[in-house]
């Protein structure tokens, strides 16, 4: 009987090599610390809204039903809003793809970012890669553990700021921070604050290069968004080829510049070849270009053995062509250009003539109408004014499409009158019982349409709602 393979291998643990060196290093820092500076600042900027509303720039008022980027204050019924910001950054991403590969994933995606800090903690307290691997193949020993509990605390600290910072943009983070400390927030704050920290102490401690792998629906569709002139990490296979290690005195005469090292390989966070060319796993972050130069300049050779580059590119110079360039400007980056300009175009558009108010009206059903005397019919409304400035609001209240109608809104003057002016507090919904009678001869069928019109007096907006005036089968 023929003895059964498993087709299964368990997937290795990456241990990557903590470079000190490099300019992609350095650029990674700076937005590591860039990222983590605006996340951590951001709910503690403040923003004067007057009085009554949060002073929070950037605050999401769950219990308030409100949103609020500095100046900009988004109602529920405008999450339209947050559609196209997805849109926008979704577009927006698809360009950068399409210029520079997945520089996003290796740079600015929270996973990289906090990952990042935690194998710099993790080397703080258990070394360099080979004495973490050493490490983790020892035995159980009291230097093991303590460097394992002081890793682990190290890990715990960031992740629950990242916690914190999270729910700091759901309320007033003075306050929040205060409650918090003093032990007066609620369940729901503290078991929020916990559930983010678990899962970035669980994401970027232990899941790390798997989340890009497996879990980023991102890294799925990216190729499609790649061309052969996208600038991505690559090795230069027709200047590296044929692959060799160096002994004794270097001469690269006959053979490629790589000398096999595997210092690309160590660097990298998701543990993979890049010499094996273009793969779902790599995330872009460039950090096999710092390990390689570093190599080369071992060597005395010239830097880009791994570099960012074109498919196209690599091609043209396999060939020995050296004249042919990468497209910058080409079709699907036009379009993709296009569609952002246009995206934003909307967004501004909608959003500088955005509305300040809104109306609404319900008939009312018992009893659909009413006869008066002098021959004349009356229909109830339920008219809600929704006032979304801070000060209080003028209203004109008219309707048309109903001949000789008036107006009368209990707990307002002016009965009989055929328009009426309406008072909304600030920031709230103004809700008033109207009725509107006409003359018999205005309704020549059991109901004729009918509209609601209200004029903002202070700048002249005007909002209409469509309805129905009832009367009798004729
Ligand atoms: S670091 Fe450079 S030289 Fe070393 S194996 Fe990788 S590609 Fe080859
Ligand atoms: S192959 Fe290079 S660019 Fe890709 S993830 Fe690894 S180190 Fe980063």
């Amino acid at each position: 009987m023929s003895k059964k393979t498993s087709l299964y291998a368990n997937r290795a643990k990456a241990y990557p090599r903590f470079l000190n060196h490099g300019m992609f290093r350095r650029l990674k820092w700076l937005m590591v610390v860039l990222t983590l500076a605006v996340y951590w600042i951001g709910p503690w900027l403040r923003w004067d809204r007057g009085v009554g509303a949060p002073d929070q720039a950037i605050l999401i008022d769950l219990p308030g039903r409100r949103a609020y980027f500095f100046f900009i204050e988004i109602w529920p019924q405008e999450v339209y809003y947050l559609t196209g910001i997805l849109i926008i950054s979704a577009l927006l991403l698809f360009f950068i793809s399409a210029m520079l590969g997945r520089v996003w994933c290796g740079f600015a995606c929270w996973q990289t970012v906090f990952t990042d800090v935690f194998v710099w903690i993790e080397r703080l307290f258990q070394g360099e890669r080979n004495q973490r691997m050493a490490l983790d193949q020892g035995p159980l020993t009291v230097n093991k553990i303590l460097r394992k509990a002081a890793t682990i605390i190290g890990w715990a600290v960031v992740a629950g700021g990242f916690g914190l910072g999270f729910i700091l943009y759901f309320q007033d983070a003075p306050t929040l921070v205060r409650d918090l400390v003093n032990g007066d927030a609620g369940l729901v704050q503290y078991l929020f604050m916990g559930l983010m920290s678990f899962f970035c102490f669980l994401l970027a401690g232990f899941a790390r290069e798997n989340v890009c792998i497996y879990m980023c629906p991102y890294a799925r569709f990216q190729a499609a968004m790649f061309d052969e002139h996208s600038m991505i990490v690559a090795y230069e296979g027709w200047r590296g080829e044929p692959r060799a290690p160096v002994k004794g005195k270097p001469d690269f005469t006959g053979r490629g510049h790589c000398v096999d090292c595997k210092m690309c390989i160590q660097a990298c966070p998701t543990g993979i070849d890049i010499r094996d060319g273009s793969q779902l796993a790599c995330i872009g972050c460039a950090l096999c270009i710092d390990a390689c130069n570093q190599v080369m300049d071992r060597f005395g050779l010239p830097h880009g053995l791994i570099s960012y580059d074109s498919i196209y590119n690599q091609q043209a110079r396999s060939v020995g062509d050296t004249s042919s360039k990468t497209k910058v400007l080409r079709p699907r980056v036009y379009v993709y250009m296009l569609a952002l300009v246009l995206a934003c175009t909307v967004m501004v558009y909608t959003f500088t003539t955005r509305k300040t108010f809104d109306v609404s009206t319900l008939h009312e059903r018992a009893p659909v109408y009413v006869e008066l005397s002098g021959n004349r019919l009356r229909n109830g409304y339920t008219l809600k004014v929704l006032n979304m400035m801070r000060k209080q609001g003028r209203f004109l209240l008219t309707v048309e499409g109903l001949p000789n109608a008036t107006l009368s809104v209990i707990g307002i003057d002016g009965e009989g009158k055929t328009e009426m002016e309406l008072p909304v507090s600030p920031d709230s919904v103004g809700t008033f019982h109207l009725f509107i009678t006409a003359p018999k001869e205005s309704v020549p069928s059991k109901a004729v349409p009918l509209l609601v019109k209200v004029t903002d007096e202070d700048n002249g907006q005007v909002m209409t709602h469509q309805n129905l005036f009832a009367g009798p089968e004729q």
